[in-house]
């Protein structure tokens, strides 16, 4: 890293975002002895941090805990010299040979940006979902779980979110009903077998979630059957929400090529329509986003902005 003399710190790489996707594009990026600054605005992991056992990842046979896989991918890319700080990012300008990213306490200089901002949940965005967030309304249950021991509850969605947290959450809870739109989930095969034998497990098939009532906290979801039109009001002391994820690109709107939904349109070398930035992971337009993808997206990106910087010089 070198002061400018705006005070400002440039570095060969900055990477936006700390989950797989970026702790690998650091790990590579330092290996090529190229400055690298990680910003991350909340855990180093990102999403694993929240999964409690990852199973298909290779190399552990057994599973390992997403904390775990977290914590020794930024050892690892650590190692190497990869530098990291905990921060926001509030601006960035992409345009031209000299990248500049701002943050709450910063501004970074750079002559490749890597982004690896990853994704977020979905709100439902039915009445009561904001007003009783964090009061029986929650989109994780590593997190929330262990607050609904013995509780009756519900989880929304089909998807491998859905079934997996729902999986876990039997660990706490007397009982939970999946709230599924369709008669057909769309959750790998292994998570639909171990859900539909499992004995805490109730399904509430073609159904959407109308409004989460209660008082000081959640008491019940008003649900409606889209085959019959048939609305019921159920009681539930929780509500968890797993119905697909939004890119977490929206500081990047207009900078970038992105699709209708806001992931970011990159070619097979995880290059952007801008020189010199590069996206990996869960953020950009691809077929699927797993712990396994998003690293060898990093890697690739990684290897492509190192192509760059040499190119240029
Ligand atoms: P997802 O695959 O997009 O599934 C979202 C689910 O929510 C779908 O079942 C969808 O129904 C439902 N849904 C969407 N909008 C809805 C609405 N307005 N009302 C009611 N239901 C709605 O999202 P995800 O489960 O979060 O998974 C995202 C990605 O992460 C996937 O690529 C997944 O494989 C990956 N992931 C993997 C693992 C793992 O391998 N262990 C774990 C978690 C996530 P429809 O089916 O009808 O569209």
């Amino acid at each position: 890293m070198k002061m400018v003399n705006s005070g400002s710190k440039q570095y060969d790489v900055v990477i936006i975002g700390g989950g797989p996707a970026g702790l690998t594009a650091g790990l590579y990026t330092s290996r090529a002895r190229l400055t690298t600054l990680l910003i991350e605005s909340a855990l180093y992991g990102g999403q694993m941090t929240t999964t409690e056992m990852v199973e298909n990842y290779p190399g552990f046979p057994e599973g390992i805990t997403g904390g775990d896989l977290s914590r020794l991918m930024e050892e690892q890319a650590k190692r190497f010299g990869m530098e990291a700080v905990n921060e926001e990012v509030i601006e960035a300008k992409l345009a031209g040979e000299r990248k500049s990213i701002q943050t709450s306490g910063a501004t970074y200089l750079c002559d490749a940006v890597i982004i690896c901002t990853g994704t977020e949940y979905r709100k439902l965005g039915v009445p009561g979902e904001l007003e009783f967030r964090g009061k029986g309304v929650s989109y994780c249950a590593t997190c929330d779980g262990a607050f609904f021991k013995d509780n009756e509850i519900m989880v929304v969605g089909g998807g491998d979110s859905a079934l997996t947290e729902a999986l876990f959450l039997t660990k706490f809870v007397k009982g939970l009903t999946i709230i599924h739109r369709r008669d057909a989930l769309r959750a790998t095969k292994i998570y639909q077998e171990r859900a539909l034998t499992n004995p805490k497990i109730k399904f509430l098939w073609n159904s959407v979630v109308q409004a989460i009532k209660g008082d000081q906290i959640v008491r019940s979801v008003v649900v409606k059957n889209v085959k019959t039109g048939e609305i019921k009001e159920l009681t539930a002391e929780g509500v968890f929400m797993f119905v697909g994820l939004e890119p977490r690109t929206h500081f990047l709107k207009g900078l970038l090529q992105m699709d209708d939904r806001g992931y970011i349109v990159t070619n097979e070398d995880c290059e952007t329509s801008v020189k010199g930035v590069f996206a990996a992971g869960d953020c950009t337009k691809k077929l699927l986003r797993q712990i396994a993808t998003a690293v060898g997206d990093g890697a690739t990106a990684a290897f492509a902005a190192e192509k760059y910087i040499d190119e240029k010089e």
